[in-house]
């Protein structure tokens, strides 16, 4: 048994990995050092292109659920990521190059794993899963688009930058993680605070910043019929200047909110924080959390320098805005993740719609899992609705085409408990999360999906 993975990525490494697992010959294609994506920095596998957070790692938080799941089905790359994390309160955050390599050196190692550093440009006649991400190669993309016969939908989003650790002001800048009160030293974030005066003129100099011209971002790969809008970024990655542009206190309430930050200086919370988080096993780096930018870096540089604490922060990595690219799932697919033009050809990732770290490890894992099953002959393996990674594959293959957008884990995709009304969202969560766990246990028991 045969199977062509495209793409070195989250959800293609964990596809590879549980095909290669249940006996099937993978070749991995991923194109780069070759060709580049314009995100990707490294030639590594499995490489995280913005944040180091693969999201909260709490058991009652519909990410922390997805993640137990993962561990419990056997996820290689949770398993990487749990070996390479590093301090970050509740979330699951990662030494970046040490994740990368694990997954490259586990696979590398692998017998029934061929890794082939080539760009695809063409749809595999042979089964195969597409797991070429949000920045798809245009050559991919228009062959995708042709198999399809769907227009490609292009959405941009926007990455935050990265300072030295070394460069930021600690007598002013202080440590803490939201809440821990009395335990200011021990805090993972460094926490940058802002009086009211300091915010004003912040926010009315990142709305004035020059922004990169979207034409001059990805020359020539941005097809005709998109605009840069605001509708066009993902809820959770719009570029802090946009947000900015909702309302004098929408940074205030959003990505500065500064409630349980107690600046040790003054005993009380700043009117408005700036919280930036570790971002390699190190210590020296450390990334501005939800600061997602399309100022040109220039004025990056000096608009960021006017946050408290950053005066004099040297920046290891400026923002940037970039391409996002996704099939309209819920039309192009089955439940199961396969094309329904061409049967044994199925789309993993944020391709197929699924939005964060973690939800596209789910959707390379289901994928995998569904390859084997086709080429051996055998039923889909469709996972309990009532579990995060069921409802989540279940959603993108079923929402409504007209407000479609890649869409990550979320607990308001399970099913309701039906006496809803009359429980706390306390008590409602930790309702799901008991259910999800029994149902797949009870699944795994009589599936023969770990074999
Ligand atoms: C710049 C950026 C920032 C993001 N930030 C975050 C974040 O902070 N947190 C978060 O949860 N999610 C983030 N996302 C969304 C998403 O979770 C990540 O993009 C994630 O890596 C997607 O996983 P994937 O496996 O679908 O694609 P990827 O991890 O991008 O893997 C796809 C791989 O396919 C390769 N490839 C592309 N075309 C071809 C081809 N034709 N032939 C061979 N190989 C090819 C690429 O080089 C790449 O290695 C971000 C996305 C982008 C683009």
């Amino acid at each position: 048994m045969k199977l062509t993975i495209i793409g070195g990525g989250l959800a293609g490494c964990e596809a590879a990995w549980q095909a290669a697992e249940r006996g099937v010959d993978v070749a991995l294609y991923e194109m780069r050092p070759y060709k580049t994506t314009g995100a990707h920095r490294t030639e590594n596998l499995a490489e995280l292109v913005c944040s180091n957070s693969l999201g909260s790692n709490l058991p009652n938080r519909a990410s922390g659920l997805l993640k137990e799941e993962l561990r419990r089905m056997g996820s290689l790359l949770i398993k990487c990521a749990d070996a390479s994390s590093l301090p970050a309160g509740g979330a699951l955050a990662v030494d970046r190059d040490q994740f990368s390599g694990l997954i490259k050196s586990t696979l590398e190692a692998h017998p029934k794993i061929r890794i082939i550093r080539e760009e695809v440009t063409t749809i595999p006649d042979d089964p195969a899963i597409i797991a070429t991400g949000p920045l798809t190669s245009p050559a991919l993309s228009r062959a995708l688009a042709k198999l399809t016969g769907e227009d490609q939908m292009y959405f941009f989003d926007a990455i935050a930058p990265i300072v030295r650790a070394d460069s930021i002001d600690m007598s002013i800048a202080f440590r803490a993680n939201r809440y821990d009160k009395g335990e200011m030293e021990e805090g993972d974030y460094i926490n940058c605070p802002m009086n009211a005066g300091e915010y004003m003129r912040f926010q009315k100099e990142l709305l004035a910043a020059e922004r990169i011209v979207l034409r001059d971002f990805e020359a020539g790969e941005i097809e005709k019929g998109v605009k840069a809008g605001s509708d066009h970024f993902f809820q959770g990655c719009q570029p802090v200047e946009i947000i900015a542009s909702r309302g004098e206190r929408s940074l205030a309430f959003g990505p500065m909110r500064p409630v349980g930050l107690t600046d040790p200086r003054t005993g009380r919370w700043p009117f408005a924080v700036v919280q930036l988080r570790q971002d390699n096993l190190a210590g020296d780096l450390y990334n501005l959390v939800g600061f997602q930018t399309n100022l040109t870096f220039p004025e990056q540089k000096r608009v960021f320098r006017l946050i408290p604490g950053l005066e004099n922060a040297q920046f290891e990595r400026y923002g940037q805005m970039h391409r996002n690219t996704f099939i309209a799932a819920p039309k192009v697919l089955t439940p199961n993740g396969e094309f329904r033009q061409k049967t044994g050809l199925f789309a993993a990732g944020q391709l197929a719609g699924v939005e964060g770290y973690a939800g596209n490890i789910a959707s390379g894992l289901l994928s995998g899992l569904n390859a084997v099953q086709y080429l051996r002959d055998e039923a889909p393996i469709t996972l309990p609705l009532t579990t995060m990674t069921g409802a989540l594959m279940h959603y993108i293959t079923h929402a409504d085409l007209k407000d479609f957008q890649p869409t990550k884990a979320m607990f308001g995709l399970l099913p309701k408990p039906g006496d809803e009304m009359r429980r706390g969202k306390r008590e409602r969560f930790e309702f799901y999360v008991e259910r999800a766990r029994h149902d797949l246990e009870a699944y795994l028991a009589t599936s023969e999906f770990m074999s």
